[in-house]
């Protein structure tokens, strides 16, 4: 894919201003291309400023035993571009490398864990199953009644929006010009080559589009004929009110801030599409972390808030070049907080030299020309976020 724009278009346009958007704009304009990036609301106003914020290796599904190595190996080279980009972006990333834990109660579960933590270890991930006493020396606060746990001590914890805002900024202080306020509107194509974007204000011609709109991408792609089937569903999230420092990991989708409060997640609530916190979402989302951290148990409910996520067919991310068409790449994924900067980097490699060295043939969007236009997205692919 040739990044060589005409006159004064820039080399790359890329759509959304979520974290994939962000990254790519980053490493796109720290390659030295020209990059401009047209956000519709704010930045982080979709599934990004929503999200947890787990940035893990320890990949895995309740109804899977292993999932493929090349996922667990993405995963794995995201996590370690994150501790990268903590020494180029700074203290405003706000990544954290605290270690993760992922628990369970019985004992019976045990034969199943082993496997997957070996599955895992196989595939590079540094997983390690502990006991109950090995996981209380860990993480003091976790409640008895655990049988045990598996624990991967490179997984760590990253502010969403903080990540993007650090992002954007890195990419502006490149070059890049950010555009909030701009919708895309489609694509504009010239025989089997797209040449730019028809936005709300204006057209903006561009060497290559990299389309991080989330489920607006799935609606550009359509103008090339592409269709990405998504299944949507509702994560709720809450903070807490500030306690004494409590947690020292991150342990389930909760994380103890450095201002005090307990960031806890997440409902699971299949296609649901809406941004709406709940009171039965919240008392779920705080009985399950007080079932794990007692000490919880009493804490109040400072604020909530929810999100959508946006999950391609088959669960997997789809990004990449669209087969038949010049000067477009694709990007939607669930676990985007954990792979945006590898996928960030890799589609700034697509669009400035037109390869890369990761075989992207299990994320490719042709994969998604026989499936249904609806889809349900196995419960397993929600369960680490
Ligand atoms: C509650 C919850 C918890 C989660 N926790 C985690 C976690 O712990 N770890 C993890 O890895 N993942 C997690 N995820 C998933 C993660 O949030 C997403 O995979 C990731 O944020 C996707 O980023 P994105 O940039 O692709 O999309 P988004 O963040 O949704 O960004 C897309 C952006 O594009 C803009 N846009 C859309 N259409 C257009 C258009 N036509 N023109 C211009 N702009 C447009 C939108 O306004 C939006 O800002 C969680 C998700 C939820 C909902």
């Amino acid at each position: 894919m040739s990044a060589a724009a005409a006159g004064n278009a820039p080399d790359v346009c890329v759509v959304g201003g979520g974290l994939l958007g962000a990254a790519a704009a980053y490493f796109a304009a720290r390659s030295g291309l020209r990059v401009v990036l047209l956000e519709e609301q704010e930045l982080a106003a979709g599934a990004s400023g929503a999200a947890f914020g787990g940035v893990s290796s320890m990949v895995f599904s309740y109804s899977e035993t292993r999932v493929p190595d090349h996922y667990v190996q993405l995963s794995l080279a995201s996590v370690r571009l994150f501790s990268e980009l903590a020494d180029e972006l700074g203290p405003p990333l706000d990544y954290k490398v605290l270690g993760q834990i992922d628990p369970f109660f019985d004992e019976t579960d045990r034969p199943f864990r082993e496997e997957r933590a070996r599955g895992l270890r196989e595939a590079g991930s540094p997983v390690e199953l502990l006991s109950s006493e090995e996981l209380h020396e860990i993480e003091p606060a976790l409640t008895g009644d655990i049988a045990g746990g598996m624990w991967c001590a490179t997984d760590g914890h990253v502010t969403p929006i903080c990540a993007v805002w650090a992002l954007a900024d890195g990419a502006r202080r490149h070059g890049a010009e950010l555009r909030v306020g701009v919708r895309a509107e489609g694509l504009v194509v010239d025989g089997e080559r797209v040449v730019g974007v028809r936005t709300s204000q204006g057209v903006v011609h561009a060497g290559c589009v990299i389309a991080c709109g989330g489920a607006g991408t799935a609606a550009l792609a359509q103008g090339v004929g592409l269709r990405i089937p998504l299944d949507l569903s509702r994560g709720q999230m809450v903070v807490t009110e500030r306690i004494p420092r409590l947690l020292r990991t991150s342990l389930h989708n909760m994380q103890q801030t450095a201002a005090g409060t307990v960031v806890i997640g997440v409902t699971r609530e299949p296609r649901a599409d809406d941004v709406q916190s709940t009171p039965t979402g919240i008392r779920e989302i705080v009985a399950t972390a007080a079932r794990l951290i007692p000490a919880l148990g009493g804490v109040r409910v400072l604020r909530a808030w929810a999100g959508v996520r946006i999950v391609p067919a088959g669960g997997y991310p789809v990004f990449g070049r669209v087969d038949g068409v010049e000067g477009l790449l694709v990007c939607v994924m669930h676990r985007g907080i954990t792979l945006g900067p590898i996928v960030g980097q890799i589609l700034a490699e697509l669009a400035a030299e037109g390869r890369t060295s990761w075989d992207l043939g299990p994320y490719s969007p042709a994969r998604l020309a026989d499936l249904p236009e609806t889809v349900s997205v196995e419960e397993s692919f929600y369960a680490s976020h």
